[in-house]
């Protein structure tokens, strides 16, 4: 590539700048541990970036800078070993470096044929996760840019569906979930303009087949359009029973959505597997690679046990597509929301060909152990109090005494310092902490610190 007359760029100057890129990009994959970084005010960064857009532009180098000295230590290294906050972020090696070739490539990745090397790619790393939930051959689906769109598309093709098979009249517009269930359901509901229906959780905070089963009978089989289930709740890591789930769902002839997008990484390891008994029996399930598998963000694999009724949803139509939508090709497009699309899932593929299947679980197995040192850690120290044995890697905790504000003073000066960053988490009106681990690199000694600093 070289550029053209309005973005003249030489040979000499791809050579100097990829210089920089490529050498930053292997110094920042090299750090052991990386800078946790600090956020900067806007008068901070006003301040030391200034303006950096200019009629003339001010070059690649000095852009580069800027970048390095200014902006980057401006943002929080989410794959820092102690930044336990939210769900963060772990790409490997392999799938952080892969994202650059993916940028220098210009891959369409909407359609077969423009994209057919990646989609074939892509569709391996999506088969990986489908023989892991235990569906059919027949299913595939798309790599979507996160949980929040993943959902968003499973609940559009399940309401298509549900229009398509209800009697004459009949428009399903109800969505049954836990109050657990994540943020993006409840905002998908909003989308869609689809009503939530809220089911009470059992004694372990889990949705139940009984529970659904009442509040379907309640509210009329016939007004809903999908359940969605978590396998790992955001706040606490929650898998919900799925089989009897499943059980009600297939009873009704209800779509049955199984959101993992944090969990469901957890089917790779065989010590958890159990845990998500019934899964297979699901019409559609989202998992994050970008959370607890490894990829850099920007990645979330979506599948469907019956592909065609996402196409029969999801396929746009117009003049300029025909060329596209009259094959029988596997255009990833059709999955979801949304038509341009990057190769999103080939950092996720360069990951899992390069390490191969088994590093996988060996790395996830290992972040369990971490998660089940934490829990008796907490268990042990008589200050702290653990609000409920956790079924993965989250864990939300009492500091014995504290106030909500001792929480967030707590959280902030370990952030200002750059130990840890560990926002706490509310629930039922009371603050607490909350670990939720993802990341290999995150040890027993960096919890044992943690907790140190709350005593
Ligand atoms: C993170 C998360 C989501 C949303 O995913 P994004 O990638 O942030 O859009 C949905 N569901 C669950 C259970 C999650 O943990």
């Amino acid at each position: 590539m070289h550029g053209n007359k309005y973005t003249p760029t030489t040979n000499a100057d791809i050579h100097e700048l990829g210089k920089a890129v490529l050498e930053y990009s292997e110094h920042r994959l090299k750090l052991d541990p990386v800078p946790l970084d600090t956020p900067r005010t806007l008068a901070e960064l006003t301040e030391s970036a200034g303006q950096t857009i200019t009629p003339e532009g001010i070059g690649g180098p000095r852009a580069m800078d800027i970048f390095t000295e200014v902006l980057a230590p401006a943002c929080l290294s989410t794959d820092h070993p102690r930044f336990l906050s939210f769900i963060p972020c772990a790409p490997s090696e392999a799938a952080a470096m892969f994202d650059l070739v993916v940028g220098a490539s210009s891959i369409y990745a909407g359609s077969w044929l423009e994209g057919s090397g990646a989609v074939y790619a892509e569709n391996q790393a999506l088969r990986w996760v489908a023989d892991l939930v235990g569906l059919p051959e027949r299913a595939g689906g798309v790599f979507v840019p996160g949980g929040t769109v993943g959902n968003l598309s499973a609940l559009v093709t399940a309401r298509f569906e549900a229009r398509v098979l209800a009697p004459e009249g009949v428009r399903p517009w109800r969505v049954a979930a836990t109050e657990g269930a994540h943020s993006s359901i409840k905002s998908a509901c909003d989308v869609m303009d689809a009503e939530y229906v809220p089911v009470p959780v059992d004694e372990q905070w889990r949705l139940t087949g009984e529970n659904l089963r009442a509040v379907i009978e309640e509210k009329g089989p016939e007004t809903f359009f999908a359940v969605v289930a978590t396998s790992g709740t955001t706040n606490f890591g929650i898998i919900d029973d799925l089989a009897s789930v499943a059980e009600v769902c297939a009873e009704y002839g209800i779509w049955f959505h199984v959101d993992g997008a944090y969990g469901g990484a957890g089917l790779a390891a065989p010590t958890v597997r159990d845990r998500f008994a019934g899964i297979e029996r699901c019409d559609s399930f989202i998992v994050d690679p970008h959370k607890w598998l490894f990829a850099p963000f920007d990645c979330c694999a979506l599948l469907y046990r019956e592909p065609a009724k996402a196409r029969a949803a999801h396929t746009q139509r117009a003049g300029y597509l025909d060329v596209l939508t009259d094959t029988d090709e596997w255009n990833p497009t059709d999955y979801s929301v949304g038509l341009t699309r990057r190769a999103r899932g080939l950092p996720f593929w360069f990951s899992l060909a390069t390490y191969g299947t088994d590093r996988y679980t060996a790395a996830i197995e290992h972040t369990l152990q971490v998660a089940r040192f934490a829990a008796e850690e907490i268990k042990r120290r008589d200050e702290l109090e653990l609000i409920r044995e956790p079924d993965l890697t989250v864990m939300v905790f009492r500091r014995i005494g504290w106030s909500s504000s001792d929480y967030y003073e707590w959280s902030d000066r370990l952030l200002a310092q750059e130990i840890a960053f560990v926002v706490p988490t509310t629930h039922d009106g009371e603050t607490f902490a909350r670990f939720a681990i993802v990341n290999p690199e995150t040890s027993v000694d960096d919890i044992r610190d943690i907790l140190d600093t709350m005593r």
